[in-house]
């Protein structure tokens, strides 16, 4: 199982930064939520936990005791920007593993394939959550909440789902997720459509094919009816 702990900033009575009538904190719930939705429904083998799910107060220790303690496999925690400015940035700790530096770079290209934000570029920092956590860990920026023109996006929720979106895209890379069937062949909409290549009254047969379709690599399962 691999474990993604997804950070969203701030909380209860830290709103984070603050204009133009949004605040930090719900933004980065609604990308994480959206973002967790994701990963659970699209992807195999993974779970995933947040550091809040709803609007409360969690203390920088607390959340990455929490990821720690559970041994998660990455670390991403989810910010918005203030201070002028425009456009998107990610960060990690400096003198990192090359691992993590090749995770933010996944993640930081995914999101801007997205997102039509301006490249601020992959940075590193002496951050709480990157400097306390085990397990690689990155951090985003996504856009300022004072800028006028990053807010027009930021109050948009396909904006909001095309951020989840792009870190959802990161992660799996990095991770190296695999998607479930049912996506991968699944139509628009709900319909779902699946293929079957063999049925046989013997099961040993049934296992002959399904293994030859593993190595050709296919997502294979036997239905016994
Ligand atoms: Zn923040």
């Amino acid at each position: 199982m691999v474990k993604i702990y997804i950070d969203p900033g701030h909380g209860g009575m830290d709103p984070g930064a603050v204009a133009n009538g949004l605040q930090e904190k719900n933004i980065t719930l609604q990308i994480s939520k959206e973002l967790q939705k994701i990963l659970v429904n699209e992807y195999e083998n993974v779970s995933v936990k947040l550091s809040r799910n709803k609007d409360e107060s969690v203390s920088l220790q607390k959340r990455t005791d929490a990821a720690n303690h559970w041994g998660a496999d990455l670390y991403v925690s989810i910010h918005i920007n203030a201070g002028g400015g425009t456009g998107f940035e990610s960060f990690i700790y400096p003198r990192v593993s090359q691992r993590t530096r090749t995770y933010q770079k996944l993640l930081h290209n995914e999101i801007l394939q997205q997102v039509d934000f301006t490249n601020r570029g992959e940075k590193q920092a002496n951050f709480h959550v990157l400097r306390a956590t085990k397990m690689p860990a990155i951090l985003t920026e996504n856009g300022f909440i004072d800028t006028k023109l990053d807010v027009e996006r930021l109050k948009n929720p396909r904006f909001i789902k095309k951020l989840a979106r792009g870190h959802a895209n990161g992660i799996a890379k990095a991770l190296n997720l695999s998607e479930k069937v049912e996506k991968k062949y699944s139509g628009r909409g709900n319909s779902l459509y699946k293929v079957q290549i063999g049925a046989f009254a013997n099961r040993d047969n049934a296992e002959r094919l399904a293994e030859y379709a593993l190595k050709l690599g296919f997502n294979v399962y036997i239905i016994e009816e």
